[in-house]
């Protein structure tokens, strides 16, 4: 173990990782799907305006969607192959959009991706380079790139952090990109580095990952990049913004500010390793590493599959179900998405996909005031008192006197709670219902 290991210092919790599953994987590619579907909302933000209709033929890589707003994200074609139809699909975090339904020509040869030399380009060239080719956060967030990496006129980013901490079980994507493409990704986030003009660069890597942190260690060697790996300690929910910077650089993000208000830009290194294929081989966001994996999986793996495959072509890949699952979830078991359509398309943020069996049973109790959620919190809010103001309907006392607002829904309250309250998913109404109310 690392003597220079650092955490988050408020609240946490350290659920069982799970990640033995797939963790020692290597990354295997999707053989090509007959059919993916790209929906036109794979980002935070306005969904993309289509470019293409019923009928067109589509090449790998071409723009099939453009950005419909500041906060949007340009969508291309994961596949060479004709658009079948443009239906609604409902995404497994509950999100109905419009997506192109794409037959795949599987005899179609690949794209050639040209070598291109980014340190030449200028910062503006290479930030063009991004938002043209649809980078967006892989973490899950999905937030575009592009305007993440615009430094505002009068703020500067004096770091650069990429998260590499998967503090979530079960999921090992980042695992595994920092062990075989840790190359590309720090590349990437010499980009970004030179993009947002940041002072410092770290990565932040929880130690249950120690192989990853000596290889990461050894390129940066190698390659003499001016990049520090931060060994973290295991502790949930350590992958959100705010605990990373609290662990990585030592300073709080002030209730409703952003990274950038305490000088700090976070990127997932997936997404370091998007940027590092866009403006090193103009090559766009169309495939991602997808950790497919729980109990009820025959094989778990980490598999590199074209944005849009259907959940059920990679179950399939990983030998199907041994059980029927209790809970497919997209993301990790924390904070993910449950969803129940096994062709439900997998989108640039998802990092992983779940089938895990019933592992508690446990009926919810009235509450004991044991305080335990108070003290797992990360962002100091009392779960408690939450919870029976939402209950009771008082959702302005939730969000004005007990901050509802800014519960990052993480679920560490429901973790040790002993009598088993639902108390994210009554975070999650309250701020819906408050929301509504005001
Ligand atoms: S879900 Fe919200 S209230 Fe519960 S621990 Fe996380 S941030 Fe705190
Ligand atoms: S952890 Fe559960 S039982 Fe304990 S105070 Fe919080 S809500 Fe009540």
């Amino acid at each position: 173990m690392p003597n220079n290991v650092s955490t988050f210092t408020r609240g946490g919790v350290h659920p069982d990782d799970k990640k033995q599953l797939s963790n020692r994987k290597p990354i295997e590619k999707l053989p090509l799907p007959s059919e993916v579907v790209v929906s036109l909302s794979q980002h935070l933000g306005a969904p993309a305006k289509a470019l293409k209709a019923k009928g067109d033929t589509v090449v790998k890589g071409e723009k099939i969607g453009t950005a419909a707003g500041f906060i949007s994200a340009e969508v291309h074609s994961p596949v060479t192959g004709t658009i079948k139809d443009i239906r609604k699909v409902t995404l497994a975090n509950s999100v109905c959009c419009d997506a192109y339904v794409i037959e795949v020509d599987k005899d179609a040869p690949e794209p050639q991706w040209e070598q291109h030399d980014w340190k030449s380009e200028s910062r503006e060239d290479l930030l063009a380079t991004i938002k043209d080719l649809g980078i967006v956060g892989m973490g899950g967030a999905t937030f575009p790139a592009h305007v993440k990496f615009s430094i505002p006129k009068g703020k500067k980013a004096e770091y650069l952090v990429a998260n590499g901490v998967e503090c979530e079980p079960y999921l090992t994507s980042d695992h595994r990109t920092m062990l075989e493409r840790a190359e590309g990704a720090l590349e990437g986030l010499m980009v970004i580095a030179k993009v947002i003009e940041a002072e410092h660069v770290i990565v932040g890597v929880e130690v249950n990952k120690m192989d990853a942190i000596e290889h990461l260690e050894a390129v940066i060697k190698e390659k003499g990049y001016p990049i520090k790996v931060q060994p973290l300690k295991l502790k949930y929910p350590q992958g959100d913004e705010k605990q990373l910077l609290k662990a990585t650089i030592g300073r709080e993000i002030p209730s409703g500010k952003l990274p950038l208000d305490i000088g700090a830009v976070v990127a997932n290194i997936g997404t370091c390793y998007a940027v590092y294929e866009a403006c090193v081989f103009h090559k766009p966001l169309i495939e991602r590493v997808v950790c497919v994996s729980g109990e009820c999986i025959a094989e778990p793996k980490n598999v590199l599959a074209p944005v849009g495959t259907k959940i059920s072509d990679l179950v399939q890949f990983c030998g199907g179900f041994i059980e029927d699952p209790y809970k497919t979830i997209s993301g990790g078991p924390m904070m993910g998405f449950a969803f129940s359509d096994p062709d439900t398309p997998i989108q640039k943020g998802t990092s992983g996909i779940l089938a895990i069996p019933l592992f508690d049973d446990s009926e919810t109790t009235a509450c004991i005031s044991c305080g335990r959620c108070v003290r797992a919190c990360p962002i100091g809010l009392m779960p408690t008192m939450l919870y029976r103001n939402i209950m009771h309907g008082n959702y302005e006392a939730a969000m004005n006197k007990y901050s509802l607002m800014d519960c990052k829904e993480c679920g560490s309250c429901a973790f040790v709670c002993p009598a088993h309250i639902p108390l994210v998913h009554a975070m999650k109404l309250g701020k819906k219902l408050g929301r509504k109310k005001k």
